[in-house]
């Protein structure tokens, strides 16, 4: 913990800084990936703390996921400024709403719907709308779409046409389904997701005894990812703010990844026009990636177009000079996935811990090529948000064991001998019957024990992290994890799709499917898809710290038709792609590889079956039904296009 405010200032750019000390009206930061955004904006809530400008609980950190939030309450903790509340739009909306419930409206909040499509389904049904799967999950994000972009029924024909959706039917239809939907939510009581937003809205206008209480209690609002707040959210944000203007945002147009969810940049970039004497600070300065990463996400921001682009910022690198990005070329995708664990493989043996490194794609059904691909080759890895750790009976029970022995812990002969953390937490966990070595075999028991083992990484990581942690910490840490459902530790290689990578970075990035066809996904076709398609790369691009590996494959399966090209998005930066618009084509050593394909590669291992259960790769519920298990996806959860609703589900889902 730094010693005092103004030792938090320190490892601040004289930019962040200038950030970090604004700490009265509207403040703006306008800044490319890896320039310290999240950074600074979490220094200057600590710095405000410490010099006592800033009282803790009258803070609002607001940013785009639970994890996020937890990271920075986590951050905001060892720089000495505990007690803030961070939190994503719709956690913060949901307290409030459960707070201000029985007051405003009475009764108690309305239970949140758990079956979603199933409504849209009933609703359908009830309007003579014949809707197969994929329909209904395209009308459901026509709906939300609605929702976040506070269009009713009634507008909704003119405004799908303006913003230039693609609904699954005619907008007449659309409109109809929706307005049924929404009455038979009502009609059975229920709310969704949106609706928390909305509801809260709602309240805050109506009622001006709430909107006094809610700005009493927070006076300060910080905002992150700022350029993918929906028109919903910033009504909230100016309904929060009232007449004051003590906020600031920070966003990179660049990386404005949902539009298609409904969000929007023009927020960002209208900022100053709407707060004429805001605070506006440029950051330049990429502290995340080397110059030849850096060297890349700007030969793809240069070729970009559109507002977004208009406001792009070109990055410099701050950091020594590393490896050129690789491109690897494979005949088909097995191979293109046996590829990248190989590589894995070899960097894990080399001694780069397996958390340092993701495979990012496009979509998460590519993602189960490398899961097959990772088992044969022993790679550990964790999918993204697909796993509901603290609901796991072992984690639940040893969760409130270690509750109880910081509680107690004092007379608790089991922790008499145990001195540092990790030991006191091995204590507690051979408590039940946990043992330091892995039980043989396979199956639930061993399945068991690495649930409890990752908690024990767990204290040994959070240990290091904080010199003095005790037992009390960690399991206030516990809490907040299983609040946030954050899995216990980043174990393995990361496989993530691109839209759930958001202000995460890894030393080694695989970018795979870099194939047209892929990126662009085949369904993005107006120009402004297209830009999204090129930003969502660029979103990736920036993600890796130190090395960078792009591949694509000819062909889908072996003895495919290879008819793939390279994605378009890397014409002039790859090499041997043509005229160098400023990539790496001019200074890059070699040029792509050439991946073995399946039947060339020296050993490929059998294909073992998969051992753990199939899970929801959204919600995480066990699988069972063919169809689902083949998606990694049940029923309920929407699609692949729907990455933000996704994101959105996991958040209700952890809140609930
Ligand atoms: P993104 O756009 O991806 O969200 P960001 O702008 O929020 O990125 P951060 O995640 O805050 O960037 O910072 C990127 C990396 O650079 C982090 O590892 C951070 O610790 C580091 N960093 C930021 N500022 C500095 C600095 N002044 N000195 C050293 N390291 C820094
Ligand atoms: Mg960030």
């Amino acid at each position: 913990v730094p010693d005092s405010a103004d030792a938090v200032l320190e490892g601040l750019d004289p930019e962040q800084r200038e950030v970090a000390t604004a700490l009265r009206g509207p403040v703006c930061v306008l800044a490319g990936a890896g320039t310290g955004k999240t950074r600074a904006i979490t220094h200057r809530i600590a710095y405000g703390v410490r010099a006592g400008i800033l009282q803790p609980s009258s803070v609002l950190a607001v940013t785009f996921t639970n994890r996020a939030a937890g990271e920075m309450r986590g951050r905001l903790r060892q720089l000495g400024a505990a007690g803030v509340q961070a939190r994503t739009f719709h956690s913060a909306a949901l307290r409030q709403l459960q707070y201000f419930w029985p007051k405003a409206i009475g009764g108690s909040l309305p239970r949140l719907v758990d079956r979603k499509i199933q409504l849209v389904a009933d609703a359908a049904a009830a309007c003579r709308i014949r809707l197969d799967r994929g329909e209904l999950r395209d009308a459901t994000a026509e709906i939300e779409w609605s929702k976040v972009t506070q269009t009713v029924p009634a507008d909704y024909a003119l405004a799908a046409a303006k913003a230039g959706r693609e609904a699954p039917r005619d907008p007449a239809e659309i409109a109809q389904l929706y307005a049924a939907y929404e009455d038979l939510k009502r009609g059975r009581g229920v709310i969704d997701f949106e609706d928390v937003l909305l509801l809260t809205v709602a309240v805050l206008q109506d009622r001006q005894d709430v909107a006094e209480q809610v700005r009493a209690q927070y006076q300060h609002f910080v905002v992150d990812e700022y350029q993918d707040v929906s028109p919903l959210q910033q009504r909230l944000l100016e309904l929060w703010l009232g007449d004051r203007d003590d906020l600031c945002v920070v966003g990179d147009a660049s990386q404005t990844i949902y539009s298609f969810t409904g969000a929007t940049p023009d927020h960002l970039l209208d900022f100053r026009s709407r707060h004429p004497r805001a605070t506006v600070v440029k950051l330049v300065r990429d502290y995340r990636s080397t110059p030849q990463v850096v060297h890349l996400a700007n030969g793809l921001l240069a070729q970009a177009r559109g507002r977004a682009a208009d406001h792009r910022l070109e990055l410099v690198s701050q950091r020594p000079a590393g490896p050129e990005p690789v491109y690897t070329e494979y005949p088909d995708e097995p191979a293109e996935a046996e590829g990248a664990a190989r590589r894995i493989r070899e960097l894990i043996d080399s001694g780069l811990p397996a958390a340092e490194i993701a495979v990012l794609f496009r979509t998460n059904s590519q993602s189960e090529t490398y899961e097959q691909a990772f088992a044969d080759a022993g790679v550990p890895y964790q999918l993204r948000g697909a796993e509901r750790f603290f609901d796991r009976p072992e984690v639940r029970k040893a969760h409130s064991a270690l509750r109880a022995a910081a509680r107690f812990g004092g007379n608790d002969s089991l922790l008499d001998d145990a001195v540092d953390l990790p030991s006191q937490v091995r204590a507690v966990l051979s408590g039940e019957g946990w043992t330091p070595e892995p039980p043989a075999g396979s199956g639930a028991v061993r399945e068991r024990w690495e649930s409890l083992a990752a908690l024990v990484n767990l204290a040994q990581d959070f240990a290091a992290a904080g010199a003095g942690a005790t037992l009390s910490d960690l399991v206030a840490e516990l809490d907040e994890r299983a609040g946030a459902q954050h899995a216990p530790t980043v174990q393995g290689v990361t496989l993530a799709s691109l839209h759930s990578t958001k202000g995460l970075e890894w030393d080694v990035v695989f970018l795979v499917g870099v194939a047209e066809g892929m990126m662009p996904i085949t369904y993005a076709k107006t120009d402004e898809q297209i830009e999204e398609e090129r930003r969502l790369l660029y979103v990736g691009v920036t993600r890796a710290r130190e090395r960078l590996h792009l591949s694509w494959a000819l062909a889908r399966s072996p003895g495919g038709r290879a008819n793939r090209r390279p994605s378009r998005f890397l014409k002039g930066l790859r090499p041997g792609s043509g005229p160098s618009g400023g990539g790496t084509a001019a200074g890059g050593s070699g040029g792509v590889e050439r991946g073995y394909g399946s039947g060339g590669a020296p050993t490929v291992a059998p294909r073992r079956t998969r051992r753990t259960p199939a899970r929801c790769r959204v919600c995480g519920r066990t699988l069972t039904d063919a169809g689902e298990m083949k998606l990694m996806r049940c029923e309920d959860c929407p699609s692949d296009m729907d990455e933000g609703v996704y994101e959105r589900l996991r958040e209700w889902r952890a809140v609930q």
